[in-house]
């Protein structure tokens, strides 16, 4: 057995009560666990400085001296001990304001302390609240303590008296158990060297115990490095084994109705990216697997296109097609838009949606079951089980982000064998995050956007300046085109959101008597919703006050600006979105970002890379940095094969291309997986696997 695979609760410290909660809090039942519970910051304790030499600002520093006073104040709750603390260049004040009475039993005057804590200057004085004090003997030299470790307890443990320094404890006897039987190395010999790594022993007791700061790079940086192959390594392998494994339908041909298509109905030259795009994809329905492709693109750059000509390949090869979008009212679109580029052409297109009902519904179920419904439009409606195709071939996803795994895994069912998925999105996903949360996917991307388009102008107004604004768009509506105000909306104050929503209504009511103004929120009916945005398409309403629901896809090229109202509310990707809404035509289109007049430092930021640029991955890259991976959304539904405990995807973007180059060699040298050299390699990844067997593909 593998040294780390010793169960907690025989370590010194932990009896079975303990063990309990450190799995139960803390996911820790073997040695393993413990030790890859990685400090979230250290204090350097290399260091003794002296009361002379405090200053503002500085971090937790190390005092030696004795205390000469304690006097206490107060009454009741409001009662607190004080203590003066000299080390003979000068006094501090040390405060206590809870477990005075631990503090009266312990600490006494006239005693050497090592003191640990953070100087606050207080009038003319430092002082020290909460202090670490521990007796040391002064005719011997204090031991070098290096960086403190500093774990995050969550408060559950806390309250039955387990810190941070009982953690540190743990991990110490761990250590010291470990002596006799060391960490066995979980990287073969020669990768260590290849790639200058520390081994496995050393790097994890540096990371838990750096004897100084310059020492801890080394050790996070083997760390991390080990944790990122694995992950690329299971990735790379699943994603061989797929391509191996799943058939798909071979579409052969190009044929009358994808060249008909193209011949008489094309409305446009398509642009250099849909071409290669499609291309892709054609050779992926050549090669007789499963296509699983995410196609991603900003908005506006003319994805429903290729959807629509990979569909009519799907025909020319004797299959069924779908695309399902993410709302009614996208569907709907959807259903219009191709019906409208078909033309005559014979392809029948049909919808199936919550609200296609009764004698309709029967109709289309059952052409669609007959074959005779070629491609079918719709919502998640599409996957319910009494949707049967005669033989489905390619399923297109609109919008990914608001599917889930699972609905997306229900596609498969439909056919004998899974079909074609090609799966849409405008919220681009950085190449790093990519190649790690969709690692088993192939990516395209349509990197251009037609021709012609001018970009859109975004500014930003703070809400004082709002009759100037209103000046703009006056002018805008004057020259015919429709206007989009946006209020944001939070869940938990969804009633003070409608108030803003229904103040910000009246307001633009009133300010624009001479226009017709729509508005649409998400309490409202599916229905009532519908025919709102279709009054705005129809432009029966020039403006039209709504919170996020307009989010996604809704096309509607002659509306020209987005006023987005508390743009500080709403997160990069999200205000990338709601702008993609307008500049879908020829006309010169506007953002406006209104905020409040304090900002943030964040919100700022964010403001001004908004203003600066309008390429949708540079947005997606800084909001990742801004708001760390965990956030983005479509990347908690999908998880990763394994979690990452130090090292971070965004961050370690750089090694992790590195691990990934090394995953992939390996699995080039040793695609039987029986090289001896790489046998630590395997074993570890199969104990990886076992440790988080759920790990499902994404689609
Ligand atoms: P999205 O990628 O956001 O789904 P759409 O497919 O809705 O974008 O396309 C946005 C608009 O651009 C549509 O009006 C569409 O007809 C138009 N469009 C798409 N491709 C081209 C092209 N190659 N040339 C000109 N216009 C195009
Ligand atoms: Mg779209």
């Amino acid at each position: 057995m593998n040294s780390l695979q010793q169960d907690i609760k025989y370590l010194k410290g932990v009896g079975p009560a303990r063990a309990k909660q450190l799995a139960s809090e803390l996911h820790i039942a073997t040695l393993g666990d413990l030790l890859y519970t990685f400090p979230y910051k250290y204090i350097d304790r290399s260091e003794v400085l002296t009361i002379r030499d405090l200053q503002e600002d500085m971090p937790y520093v190390q005092l030696k001296g004795q205390i000469v006073d304690f006097s206490e104040e107060g009454v009741g709750r409001k009662r607190r001990i004080k203590a003066v603390f000299t080390d003979g260049t000068g006094y501090a004040e040390l405060v206590w304001f809870a477990g005075l009475k631990y503090v009266r039993d312990t600490y006494k005057v006239n005693q050497p302390y090592l003191l640990l804590g953070k100087p606050v200057r207080f009038g003319g004085r430092f002082s020290f609240s909460h202090p670490e004090l521990d007796r040391f003997d002064p005719d011997r030299p204090l031991p070098n303590q290096g960086l403190q470790p500093i774990y995050s307890i969550p408060e559950r443990l806390k309250k039955t008296s387990f810190s941070s320094r009982t953690f540190t404890a743990l991990v110490q006897h761990a250590f010291e158990l470990l002596q006799r039987v060391p960490v066995e190395e979980t990287l073969p010999a020669y990768l260590l060297e290849t790639h200058a790594l520390l081994p496995l022993d050393e790097a994890l007791r540096t990371a838990h115990f750096p004897p100084n700061s310059a020492a801890l790079p080394a050790a996070l940086h083997r760390l991390k490095f080990e944790e990122l192959f694995y992950l690329q390594l299971d990735i790379l392998r699943y994603t061989r084994n797929r391509r191996m494994k799943s058939d798909g339908y071979v579409f052969r041909h190009v044929g009358e109705h994808f060249m008909r298509f193209f011949n008489e109905r094309l409305p446009f030259e398509l642009t250099g990216a849909q071409k290669r795009v499609i291309r892709e994809i054609r050779q992926d329905m050549r090669t007789g697997r499963q296509m699983n492709r995410l196609l991603q693109g900003d908005v506006g750059s003319g994805k429903t296109m290729v959807a629509l000509m990979t569909c009519l390949l799907a025909i020319d090869n004797g299959f069924q097609a779908c695309i399902m979008a993410p709302t009614e009212i996208l569907a709907e679109q959807h259903l219009a838009t191709i019906r409208d580029q078909l033309g005559p052409l014979p392809v029948r297109v049909e919808l199936l949606t919550g609200i296609v009902k009764g004698v309709r519904r029967r109709d289309v179920l059952a052409g669609v079951a007959d074959g005779s419904v070629q491609i079918l439009v719709g919502t998640h409606a599409l996957i319910e089980p009494t949707v049967r195709f005669l033989n489905l071939g390619l399923c297109v996803i609109d919008e990914q982000h608001r599917f889930g795994v699972k609905q997306r895994a229900q596609l498969w069912m439909k056919n004998v064998q899974p079909p074609h998925i090609l799966v849409m999105t405008a919220t681009p996903i950085p190449r790093t995050l990519a190649m790690t949360v969709y690692g088993d996917l192939d990516v395209s991307v349509i990197d251009e956007l037609p021709p012609g388009r001018k970009p859109i102008q975004t500014v930003h107004y703070y809400e004082n300046t709002r009759s100037r604004l209103f000046e703009g768009v006056k002018y805008q509506l004057e020259l015919g085109r429709q206007v989009y105000f946006v209020f944001p909306l939070i869940q938990e104050s969804e009633k003070i959101d409608l108030q803003n929503l229904e103040q910000g209504y009246a307001d633009i009511s009133e300010a624009f008597p001479a226009y017709s103004v729509g508005k649409v929120h998400g309490k409202m009916k599916p229905a009532e919703k519908d025919e709102e945005m279709r009054r705005f398409i129809a432009r029966e309403t020039q403006i039209l006050v709504s919170t996020t629901v307009i989010e996604v896809g809704v096309n509607v090229p002659n509306a020209s600006v987005m006023v987005i109202w508390d743009a500080q509310r709403f997160g990069l990707s999200q205000l990338h979105q709601l702008r993609g809404r307008v500049g879908r035509g020829a006309d010169q289109s506007y953002c406006v970002l209104v905020t409040k007049y304090e900002l943030s430092q964040d919100t700022r930021r964010r403001i001004q890379i908004m203003v600066e640029s309008t390429d949708g991955f540079e947005i997606a890259e800084e909001d990742l940095k801004l708001r760390g991976p965990g956030d983005l959304e479509g990347t908690q539904q999908s998880g990763m094969p394994f979690d990452l405990h130090v090292a971070n995807i965004v961050r370690d973007a750089a090694l992790m291309e590195e691990a990934r180059t090394a995953a992939a060699e390996v699995l080039r040298q040793d695609p039987e997986e029986n090289l001896p050299q790489n046998a630590v390699l395997w074993r570890e990844l199969l104990r990886l696997k076992k440790e988080k067997i759920n790990f499902s593909a994404i689609s």
